[in-house]
C-alpha cells in the first residue's frame, strides 16, 4: 500500500508569450491621461521561458540578455514583489528568464514575463488565486498584463485591461521583423493626438468576421492607428511592409506602438522564404512563429 504525501514542489517552469495587435484603435483621451483604446490582441507561440525556484525571503533574478535590467525594475521582479505584499507571503523566489521576445518591440515581452511570474508564484506557493484575482494584480503593474494572463484572441478596451474573449483567430504563420529603431509608447500616443488623419479599424466587423472564421475578411479589416504615426518618424516601417507584401504576406502591419512589423502568411514555406530574405537583406531581428489559440498549451506551466 502507498502513502501519498502532498509536498509542494520547489520549482515551476512557465512560458510568457508574445502578442501582436490584429487591430488597434484609439477612441479618445481619458481624464486620467491614458488613451481609451479598443484592440484585438493575439497570443503567439514565441515565448520567454521562466523558471521559478522557491527560496527563503528574497526575490532574485537572472536574465540571459545583457543590458536588460535584472533587479527591482524588471517587471517579473515587480510581479513577485506584488504577490508577496498582497498575499502576505514571506517566501521568496529566484526567477531565471530565458528571453526570446525582442525587447521594447511592441510585443509586450515585459508584460508576458510579469504575467508568467504571477501565475508561477500562484502555483509555487499554492496560493489559490483565481484568474480574475491574478488579472486584477496584473492590471496594477501594466495594462497588457491581464491579456498576457488570459491569452488567445481577445478584445481589450479601456486602457487595455478590460478583456472580452473572442473566437480564436484561425491558425496562421506569423513573421516578425523588428527594425533596429526604438519607439517609446508614450511618444507614439502623444504623436497620435497631433496626427490629423488616420484610418480607423472597424472592430465590430472584424469580430463578426472572426466569429465566422473568415480569415480573409479579418485580414482586410486589420488596421493599427499608431502605424502611420510611427511610420512618419521611421520610414523603415513602410519598407518592411512592402517587402512582406512582395514576398506573399496576406497582410503586413505594425504591432502596438512598434516598431515590430508582422506579416501573416497562409503557407509556412512562403513565410520561411520571406524570413530568409529579411535576414539577408535587412538589419531586422527576425522570428518565425504562429498564432496560439485559447486552448493551446498557452499559459500552462510544468512542475519540475
Ligand atoms: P508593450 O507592447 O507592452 O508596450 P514592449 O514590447 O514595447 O511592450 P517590453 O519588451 O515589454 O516592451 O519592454 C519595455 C521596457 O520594459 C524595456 O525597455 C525594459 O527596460 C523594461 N522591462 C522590464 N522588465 C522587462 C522584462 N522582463 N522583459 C523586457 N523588458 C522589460
Amino acid at each position: 500500500f502507498a502513502i501519498h504525501y502532498f509536498v509542494p514542489l520547489p520549482m515551476v517552469t512557465i512560458l510568457g508569450r508574445a502578442k501582436i495587435n490584429l487591430t488597434l484603435d484609439v477612441l479618445g483621451l481619458r481624464d486620467d491621461g491614458y488613451h481609451e483604446i479598443a484592440t484585438v490582441m493575439q497570443s503567439l507561440a514565441l515565448a520567454d521561458t521562466l523558471i521559478l525556484t522557491r527560496q527563503e525571503e528574497e526575490i532574485t533574478l537572472r536574465v540571459d540578455l545583457p543590458g536588460l535590467e535584472a533587479d527591482e525594475r524588471n517587471l517579473a521582479h515587480r510581479a513577485a514583489a506584488l504577490i508577496q505584499k498582497e498575499c502576505g507571503l514571506r517566501g521568496g523566489v529566484h526567477i531565471d528568464i530565458t528571453k526570446r521576445i525582442p525587447v521594447a518591440a511592441g510585443l509586450a515581452g515585459g508584460s508576458a514575463d510579469a504575467a508568467a511570474t504571477l501565475r508561477g508564484m500562484n502555483e509555487l506557493y499554492t496560493l489559490g488565486l483565481s484568474d480574475d484575482e491574478l488579472c486584477a494584480l496584473g492590471a496594477q503593474l501594466g495594462s497588457d498584463i491581464p491579456f498576457s494572463l488570459m491569452g488567445g484572441t481577445v478584445l481589450a478596451t479601456g486602457r487595455g485591461e478590460r478583456l472580452h474573449r473572442l473566437a480564436d483567430f484561425p491558425a496562421t504563420v506569423v513573421l516578425l521583423a523588428k527594425p533596429p529603431v526604438s519607439v517609446s509608447t508614450p511618444w507614439a500616443y502623444r504623436s497620435y493626438d497631433e496626427h490629423s488623419s488616420v484610418f480607423h479599424p472597424d472592430n465590430a466587423s472584424f469580430m463578426d468576421a472572426l466569429e465566422h472564421g473568415d480569415r480573409d475578411r479579418c485580414v482586410r479589416l486589420m488596421a493599427n492607428v499608431l502605424e502611420p504615426v510611427t511610420e512618419a518618424a521611421h520610414p523603415v516601417i513602410a519598407d518592411y511592409r512592402a517587402r512582406m507584401r512582395a514576398h506573399g504576406a496576406l497582410c503586413a502591419m505594425m504591432s502596438g506602438s512598434g516598431p515590430t512589423m508582422f506579416g501573416l502568411f497562409a503557407e509556412e514555406q512562403a513565410a520561411a522564404d520571406a524570413a530568409e530574405i529579411f535576414r539577408k537583406e535587412t538589419d531586422a531581428a527576425v522570428h518565425l512563429t504562429h498564432t496560439i489559440g485559447s486552448d493551446g498549451e498557452q499559459q500552462k506551466s510544468r512542475r519540475n
